[in-house]
Formats: structure tokens, C-alpha cells, sequence
């Protein structure tokens, strides 16, 4: 069976994009457990109202929380599956492999960029939710201003899309990420690949990683 796939990285360093590649060429099952949570708050489930404030600001959902959501969400078995925002610190490393790998062989891939290039990349993020297609308006714009390329519908600017909001996940994220990259690396299961590079460069680096 193929490797579960770990995706780690800041946000805006191309994960998502990635992870849609990475299911249309080899088949594997996309979790984003940030899209599970927004489905939440779309929803307005009791759920998504204890997490909305939470995210709006741009600080870490419970461990436990992501971890229910995570179970509900993605039954191991024979599926080869994509985490793309899990694990978000090394509790949740720990929580992965007990609770939800329980075992299954991974691979880490870390999606490596300077910092402070992604600020500007996620000003100009637009998501199409339905579709699930990402622009970005400098490197990829729609063809029509304000709608997707595939299904037509409007595209949004996420509400934790905002300069403010972005600075705090970028603080998050670096006061957390060397415990988790420490951990991989010592399993000898870390991949590290320029995130810099164009979307098509990055997915033949990223095909590399699953194919290796
Ligand atoms: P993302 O779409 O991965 O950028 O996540 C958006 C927001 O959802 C984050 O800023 C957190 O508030 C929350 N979130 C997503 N994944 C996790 C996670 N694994 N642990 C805690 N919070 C998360």
C-alpha cells in the first residue's frame, strides 16, 4: 500500500494546490482538516460556532477537536490518504500515529519557503469552495474576474485571509514546526522541497517525493 502523505508547511506555501495535483495523478483521498473545519462554520453546526473565532483570529483549534473531526472524517484501512493541515504541532504528531495511523507507513513532505513571501501570496489567494480550485491573482488568475474557471461561481477571499490574521498563523506556525520537522527527520520519513518554485515545478518535486 502507498505511504500515507503528511503535507507540512506555512499556510500559502501551495499545500492545497498540491494535494488536488496529487489526488488527480495518484488517486489518494485529500483531508484538509482547515476545509473541515469551514464546513463546520458553513454548516453553523455547534461545532463551527466554537471554532469560528478561534480561526478568524488564526490560532490553533483544540487537539481534541481536530482529532474527533479527523476520526469522523477518514478510516485508514486499505485508503492511502493526503493530511494536509494535521498535524499542527507535535501533540498532534503523537495523536496521528496512535489514533489514526495506528501504524500505516507515512511519508512527510515539507513544503520549505521563506516566510516572507507568503504574506503578499495570501493577500491574493481566492478560493472557489464548491470547486475547490485556488487562484491566486498575480501567478494564477481567473479568466473572468471574480468567478472559477470550472464551475462559474464566485470566488472568495478567506476571512483569515487578511493581513493581520496571516501574521498571527505565520507566528503559529513557526513556533511550532521544528519539533514536528525534527520528529520526521529522525524517522527518516522527511522530505523537504522548494516551495518557491512555480505550482508545476513544485508538483514534479512533489511527485518525486510519492513516487520514491
Ligand atoms: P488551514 O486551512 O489549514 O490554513 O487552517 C485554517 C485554520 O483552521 C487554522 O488557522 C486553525 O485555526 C484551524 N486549523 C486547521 N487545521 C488545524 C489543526 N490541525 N489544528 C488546529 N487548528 C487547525
Amino acid at each position: 500500500m502507498r505511504p500515507q502523505l503528511i503535507l507540512l508547511g506555512a499556510p500559502g506555501t501551495g499545500k492545497g494546490t498540491q494535494a488536488k495535483n496529487i489526488v488527480e495523478s495518484f488517486g489518494y483521498n485529500h483531508i484538509s482538516t482547515g476545509d473541515l473545519l469551514r464546513n463546520e462554520i458553513a454548516k453553523d453546526s455547534e461545532l463551527g460556532q466554537k471554532v469560528k473565532g478561534i480561526m478568524d483570529r488564526g490560532d490553533l483549534v483544540n487537539d481534541q477537536v481536530i482529532l474527533e473531526l479527523l476520526n469522523a472524517n477518514c478510516d485508514i484501512g486499505d485508503t492511502a490518504y493526503i493530511f494536509d493541515g494535521f498535524p499542527r504541532n507535535i501533540e498532534q504528531v503523537k495523536l496521528l500515529e496512535t489514533e489514526v495511523l495506528k501504524g500505516s507507513a507515512s511519508r512527510a513532505i515539507f513544503f520549505d519557503i521563506d516566510l516572507e513571501v507568503l504574506i503578499e501570496r495570501i493577500s491574493n489567494r481566492r478560493i472557489a469552495p464548491k470547486s475547490g480550485e485556488i487562484y491566486n491573482l498575480i501567478s494564477r488568475p481567473p479568466k473572468v474576474p471574480g468567478k472559477c474557471d470550472i464551475s462559474g461561481e464566485d470566488l472568495i477571499h478567506r476571512k483569515d485571509d487578511n493581513e493581520e490574521t496571516v501574521r498571527n498563523r505565520l507566528e503559529v506556525f513557526k513556533s511550532t514546526i521544528a519539533p514536528i520537522l525534527e520528529y520526521y527527520e529522525e524517522k527518516g520519513s522527511l522530505v523537504r522541497i522548494d516551495a518557491s518554485k512555480s505550482a508545476v515545478e513544485v508538483f514534479t518535486l512533489v511527485e518525486a517525493a510519492v513516487n520514491n
